[in-house]
């Protein structure tokens, strides 16, 4: 069997020590994978003038598949966001984050399953901000009945295939009447197409409290862009921290798997980051070439790691670097 062509965008911060470990894990699988390189963000800036290159966006879009790293967004002012940016120009309109507990990790509430929905394309990131004058800046904030249809659509559909019991719509349409407004509609349309799944909604502060309280009240939450982003923080502090979480942009044939985090650069070069989210993440993208039973495995291997103790990264109160922790999931895989 040929190789996969999988674009591997290694991103900057922890970006390039976690990416490289996920790549590590994959081979150890046995799947041949043909890694691209293609630099997106600091590097890219620096090479062409540009953080997100035009042949780098073509180059994801030809392959159809990418591993990516985070890539780091200045706040204030400077270049707007890549991750951003890249999910809007290749019509990456799901954002699927399952944020699952692995049990032994410090910190992690029990049995938490959660999978968070987050529309990506539109809502305050169209990144739209004027000036009326100084003083008063306004932010445009575009819902579309459009985009919400589709990411209700990805919605049901992900929880009728996957034996999920209910979808919750997450907005705050008691103030934001008109785009949440629409943003609710289209999930009620969707939702009476599918009379098996239980649909319900929730105002996202209340959410925000029931997840604390309680998460295993929520199953499939359904989120326009902004709650998406917000939420995915809180459900990764349930299951011990940003270091875990895993995601997958998809569009309509093309995907680009991630992590929740961030480049971290408090911690960047120094070997520490904890690379699992990452290799979840490259999970789902094996599960995606159609590579289920690699990635079934890469996730047992980190679990057995978990449950065993003994190999922590310092943000879960261990020593170990992110290789040592490689390693230990490499030896796990062949504990099958
Ligand atoms: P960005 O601007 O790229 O979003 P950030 O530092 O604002 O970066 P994150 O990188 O998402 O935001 O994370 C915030 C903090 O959480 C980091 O500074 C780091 O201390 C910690 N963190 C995030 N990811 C990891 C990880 N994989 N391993 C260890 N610590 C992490």
């Amino acid at each position: 069997m040929g190789a996969y062509n999988v674009v591997l965008i290694p991103g900057d911060g922890i970006g390039p020590e976690v990416t490289q470990a996920a790549c590590r894990v994959i081979a150890a699988t046995g799947v041949p994978v043909d890694w691209e390189v293609v630099e997106v963000g600091t590097k890219a800036l620096e090479a062409h003038g540009d953080p997100l290159p035009p042949e780098a966006v073509e180059r994801i879009r030809e392959c159809g598949v990418a591993l990516k790293g985070p890539v780091t967004t200045p706040v204030g002012a400077g270049f707007p966001s890549v991750n951003v940016a890249l999910r809007k120009r290749l019509d990456l309109y799901v954002n699927l984050r399952p944020v699952r507990s692995i049990p032994g990790v410090p910190g992690s509430r029990d049995s938490v399953d959660l999978v968070i929905i987050r529309e990506n394309t539109e809502g305050l990131y169209v990144e739209i901000e004027r000036e009326p004058r100084a003083g008063v800046v306004e932010a445009v904030r575009r819902i579309t009945a459009g985009a919400s249809l589709r990411i209700a659509r990805f919605a049901f559909m992900y929880a009728a295939h996957n034996g999920r019991r209910s979808v919750t719509a997450v907005h705050k349409a008691n103030i934001l009447k008109k785009s949440d407004g629409l943003f609710l509609d289209c999930a009620r349309r969707v939702a009476a197409e599918y009379p098996t799944i239980a649909y319900r909604e929730r105002i996202v502060d209340a959410a925000c409290l029931d997840l604390v309280l309680d998460p295993h009240r929520h199953d499939v939450l359904l989120c326009p862009n902004l709650y998406g982003d917000i939420i995915s923080d809180l459900a990764a502090g349930l299951v011990g921290g940003l270091g875990l979480v895993p995601a997958a942009n998809l569009g309509d044939g093309v995907a680009v798997f991630e992590a929740v985090h961030g480049s971290a650069p408090d911690i960047a070069g120094k070997g520490v980051a904890n690379p699992t989210a990452l290799i979840l993440a490259g999970a789902m993208l094996l599960a995606h070439l159609g590579e289920a039973e690699a990635g079934r495995a890469i996730e047992a291997a980190v679990i057995r790691v978990y449950r065993k103790g003994k190999v922590l990264t310092p943000d879960l109160g261990g020593t170990s670097t992110t290789e040592g922790f490689v390693e230990a999931v490499i030896a796990a895989l062949g504990w099958a």
